[in-house]
Order: structure tokens, then C-alpha cells, then sequence
């Protein structure tokens, strides 16, 4: 059984910080560098879902299988690209905060559901897209996860956003999940040259260290334009400013989140079947991102 599962939820209780846009284009990122990646969208606006070019549906969501009416493994979803699943949400999971909220295992829901997928290690990296709430989905969500990652824009008032999340992290440490983990922060939408944004990065980073990713997504209209074509920007555009910071993002975030397969060094050249994948090539010839001093991990 493998247990090198990793289920990081991205999580801000705020709405338009970038969430989804980290969801769907860490995940893609990930999948083209050949780990398996499931994103479990658990918000009912379903962005992500559509984000990575799949409909709404109804009855194929984690709600149908907290509600019994669908087995896991029938609403875990392949996209067009390789590697890359989803279960999609539906807008019946609106209503899951009023219709679970009583349920005796409304904390712990998410983590059962997923853990025959978790013990499975069919996935490197599941990725759970919450809620803009501290409700009872997001909380479930925290207590499937191993680590949250918190994307923040670098604004006004962000260390007390800040505070309230991680404040919630600290309560389901203390109780329900002692594995819980502040996996990170990252920074999205920055537009570096304001001397807001500057001051507000370095009190963040001043204050949780470390755990402030270096690299940082700066605004860009592609990554904006991206959702409408139901294709991740590091996709659709992966030379543009947006994708291109995404992807070292996601070598940054392998190297904190080594799985199986990060152990593993990359096929001899010539081995690999690239065109499986259509960003693959272009992807592999990838050097790091200038913006993070991190190299890549493991096939450098
Ligand atoms: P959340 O999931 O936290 O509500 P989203 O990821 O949906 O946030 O982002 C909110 C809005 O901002 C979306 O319209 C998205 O396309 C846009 N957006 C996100 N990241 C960027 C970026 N780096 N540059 C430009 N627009 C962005
Ligand atoms: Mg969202």
C-alpha cells in the first residue's frame, strides 16, 4: 500500500485570491511533469471543474458520494490531458453546509471518502479546491488534508486574512488532524512594482519565514483569460508571464512535497513518448524559473 499520497487543500477563506487559478494550473503543471494528480473541486461555483475543460454534471461530484449516492471511484474524472483527474463539482453542494452540518461524521466525511483513493497511490498529489468559507466543507476539508496551502495577494489587511486561516489550521491541529500542516503561502495576482505589495511580502515573509514560497504569480492576462478556454494557462500559454511562474511554482512545491516518483530519476532521452502529451516537450526543456533560486528536483 502506498502511503505516499499527498492531499494538500488550497484554502483562503476569502473569495478571488487565486484559489482555483493554483488549483488547476499546479495540478497541470504537476501532470506534465508525470506525476498523477487528482483535483477534487469542492467549491459549488465549480471553477476549477471548468477550468480544466470539464461540464458540470450532475450526480458525478463529492457531494453525490457523501450523500451515498455515488461510489468514489465512479466520480473520479480523467481531463484531456495526461495524468491529470478531477472529480467535479456540482451546484447540489451548495447546499452540503446546511444538509451535513448535523451529520455525526461531518468532520471527518471527506478524509473517509477519500481515503481508499489516498491508500490506493494511484495519485501523487490530490488537490482539494475549497470553499471561500470556514464552513463545515472546508473544515472536512482541512481534516482530509496533509498540508494547506494559502495563496494571498499582497494587499491591505492580508496578515489579518492570514491570521483567521491559520488560526482554523491551528484548531483542527489541536483536535481532529494532529498531521495537519501549514504546507505554505504563496503570493498571487503581485503587481511587484506597487510598494504595497513589497511591504506587505516582506511582513509576511518575516513572519512566517519559510513557509512563504520564493516564487510568487504575478498578475497576468493570460492566466485571467485561460478559464474561459476550459484550459490551464500553463497549457494554453506556456511562455506567457503567468504560466511561466506557475510551472516553477510547481517545481518548487515538489521539491517541499517529494512523492514516489520524485525518487525516481527521469527515462533515458529518447525513452520518454512526449507526444502524449502536448505541452510535454516544451515543458522538459524547461529551466527553473529565474524569480526562484530553487532547481529542479530529481531529473536535473
Ligand atoms: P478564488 O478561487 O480564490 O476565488 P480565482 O482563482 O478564481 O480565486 O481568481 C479570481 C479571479 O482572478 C479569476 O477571475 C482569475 O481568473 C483571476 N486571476 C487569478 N490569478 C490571476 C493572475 N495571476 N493574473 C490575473 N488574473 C488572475
Ligand atoms: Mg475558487
Amino acid at each position: 500500500m502506498d502511503k505516499q499520497t499527498k492531499v494538500i487543500a488550497i484554502a483562503n477563506q476569502k473569495g478571488g485570491v487565486g484559489k482555483t487559478t493554483t488549483v488547476v494550473n499546479l495540478a497541470a503543471a504537476l501532470s506534465a511533469r508525470k506525476r498523477t494528480v487528482l483535483v477534487v473541486d469542492l467549491d459549488p461555483q465549480a471553477h476549477a471543474t471548468l477550468g480544466l475543460g470539464l461540464e458540470k454534471q450532475q450526480g458525478i461530484s463529492m457531494y453525490s458520494v457523501l450523500t451515498g449516492a455515488a461510489a468514489i471511484a465512479d466520480v473520479i474524472q480523467p481531463t484531456k490531458w495526461t495524468n491529470l483527474n478531477v472529480i467535479p463539482s456540482e451546484v447540489d453542494l451548495a447546499g452540503a453546509e446546511l444538509e451535513f452540518g448535523m451529520r455525526e461524521d461531518r468532520l471527518t466525511m471527506i478524509k473517509d471518502a477519500l481515503a481508499p483513493v489516498k491508500e490506493s497511490g494511484a495519485f501523487d498529489y490530490i488537490i482539494l479546491d475549497c470553499p471561500p468559507s470556514l464552513g463545515i466543507v472546508m473544515t472536512s476539508a482541512l481534516v482530509a488534508t496533509d498540508g494547506v496551502l494559502i495563496p494571498i495577494q499582497a494587499e491591505f489587511l492580508a496578515m489579518d486574512g492570514l491570521a483567521l486561516i491559520t488560526g482554523s489550521i491551528d484548531r483542527i491541529r489541536a483536535g481532529v488532524n494532529p498531521n495537519l500542516e501549514l504546507n505554505g503561502i504563496v503570493f498571487t495576482m503581485v503587481n511587484s512594482v506597487a510598494k504595497l505589495t513589497q511591504d506587505v511580502m516582506e511582513e509576511v515573509r518575516g513572519h512566517f519565514a519559510d513557509k512563504v514560497y520564493e516564487t510568487y504569480i504575478p498578475r497576468n492576462v493570460r492566466v485571467s483569460e485561460a478559464p474561459s478556454m476550459g484550459t490551464p494557462v500553463v497549457f494554453l500559454d506556456p511562455r506567457s508571464k503567468g504560466a511561466e511562474a506557475y510551472k516553477a511554482f510547481a517545481w518548487e512545491f515538489m521539491a517541499k512535497n517529494p512523492t514516489r516518483l520524485n525518487a525516481v530519476p527521469p527515462p533515458a532521452s529518447g525513452a520518454a513518448t512526449p507526444e502524449q502529451h502536448p505541452v510535454t516537450p516544451a515543458l522538459e526543456a524547461e529551466t527553473p524559473d529565474p524569480l526562484t533560486s530553487q532547481t529542479s528536483p530529481a531529473e536535473q
